[in-house]
């Protein structure tokens, strides 16, 4: 899809750090990491966002988590154990509509992001 940043990186029209690709998704190291891990998972299928996630997507999105878990294997952090986060349109914050799952690890969760609620 034209002006989708994630889009571009499968095509190769953008510049990323690509640590993972199948026919269906690539991992990519987020641009501005909020972890010492900090990896995004990325269907190559353009879908805005979980909430137009088709039924007939479903095998897509159990790809992305258990790329998701190899991925935190390969990073060392699968045992000490990681965070999945996946940011629903602007109230969830997104802010790149192209679904993509945010591996997180690498250091102890920060007490505050520990609540399991919004404020
Ligand atoms: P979200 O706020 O859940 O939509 O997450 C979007 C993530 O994409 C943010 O963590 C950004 O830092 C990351 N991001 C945006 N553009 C790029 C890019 N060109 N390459 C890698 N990561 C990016
Ligand atoms: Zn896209």
């Amino acid at each position: 899809m034209e002006n989708c940043p994630f889009c571009q990186i499968i095509e190769r029209k953008l510049p990323a750090t690509i640590l993972y690709e199948d026919e269906d998704a690539v991992a990519i190291q987020d641009i501005r990491p909020l972890a010492p891990v900090h990896l995004l998972i990325i269907p190559k299928k353009h879908i805005d966002s979980l909430n137009t996630v088709a039924a007939e997507d479903t095998a897509l999105i159990g790809r992305l988590l258990l790329i998701a878990r190899k991925l935190a294997f390969e990073q060392h952090i699968g045992e000490p154990g990681y965070r999945i986060v996946i940011n629903t349109n602007r109230g969830g914050g997104q802010t790149v509509f192209h679904l993509h799952v945010h591996l997180l690890g690498g250091a102890p969760i920060a007490p505050e992001l520990l609540v399991k609620g919004l404020q």
